[in-house]
């Protein structure tokens, strides 16, 4: 069994997009700049948030965190957004979910100017991402497939299990592995909550690929895959104990793993340096460097 080491690839995502920024900035250009927007105190919220704004530190661009309270509303946010989509000194803006339940986030993720929705999370850029056309790619999905490709896993005509339908996570993963990208062109079977247990077995034990992102400690047992299977672990769930473990029994399921994903230190970490390639995109957008 071998790790896919999120933190290590993520640092040479990293490494290499603060070259290029230092290369932008030498020619005279201002640093890419993200802007988050904070609704409210949500503990796992805050350490998303902290740890996008400290690789935006290490990538070389600027950031800005906007915290509002708890109580403001829709409208009053929605025109908060208007306000940065309009602003040219913002290259990409993200408002950190959840917000809080008066908010209807989808109408938040749809004022986000395309163009300026670096989570891929807007119908256009998820739609465009669909059509297989040049996107925001939501982070964690293309994330994972960044991994994939760091440590040369093969995906191509390969069978891909996927388990969770989250827009977030679940379908993007889905639609980017059996579409035709260069981290692509598998056969993917997309399970959810009414998958039928039986019908579920059947296909995590045929599974070359295993994506899981339930919510749920120890979800995937060693009994549901075959040996040698690719796994990565989605999951961030905190125990009782204070624990941080992912879908995955690790300590069992490792041993009949090629590769599995740590948790923590495998996919979060992605999702976070994902963010930061489609920032990169965004700021080049703006000055035509692509
Ligand atoms: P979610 O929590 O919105 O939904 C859970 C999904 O799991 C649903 O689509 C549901 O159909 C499916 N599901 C639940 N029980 C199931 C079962 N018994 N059999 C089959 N499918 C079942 O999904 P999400 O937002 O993608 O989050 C999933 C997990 O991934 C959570 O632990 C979350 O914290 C984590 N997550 C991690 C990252 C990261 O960067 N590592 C990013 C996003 C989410």
């Amino acid at each position: 069994m071998k790790l896919l080491d999120g933190k290590k690839c993520a640092e040479s995502l990293i490494t290499d997009i603060s070259r290029r920024v230092a290369a932008y900035v030498g020619s005279g250009l201002r640093k890419p700049h993200m802007t988050v927007i904070l609704v409210g105190e949500h503990a796992p919220s805050e350490s998303y948030v902290k740890s996008k704004i400290t690789s935006c530190a290490r990538a070389g661009f600027e950031s800005a965190l906007l915290r509002f309270p708890e109580s403001i509303t829709e409208s009053e946010l929605l025109a908060k957004i208007a306000e940065i989509n309009a602003d040219p000194a913002t290259d990409g803006l993200i408002v950190q979910l959840p917000v809080p339940k008066h908010i209807n986030p989808q109408n938040i993720i749809n004022a986000i100017d395309p163009d300026k929705d670096i989570d891929g999370f807007h119908p256009t850029n998820f739609g465009r991402m669909t059509l297989g056309q040049k996107a925001f790619r939501p982070a964690t999905a293309y994330g994972i497939c960044k991994l994939l490709q760091f440590y040369e896993i093969p995906v191509k005509g390969k069978h891909c299990v996927v388990i969770g339908r989250s827009n977030i996570v679940g379908k993007p993963i889905s639609i980017m592995l059996s579409n035709d990208f260069e981290i692509g062109n598998a056969t993917v079977t997309l399970a959810h909550i009414e998958t039928p247990r039986e019908l579920l077995l059947d296909e995590t034990r045929r599974a070359d690929i295993i994506v899981v992102a339930v919510g749920i400690p120890g979800f995937i047992t060693e009994d549901m895959v075959k040996d040698g299977v690719v796994m990565i672990d989605v999951g961030i769930n905190r125990l009782d104990n204070g624990k941080l473990v992912g879908d995955v029994d690790f300590e069992n399921v490792s041993k009949k793993c090629s590769w599995i994903t740590p948790v923590p230190g495998g996919v979060g970490r992605m999702t976070v340096a994902a963010l930061m390639v489609n920032t990169l995109m965004a700021y080049q957008n703006n000055f035509d460097l692509l």
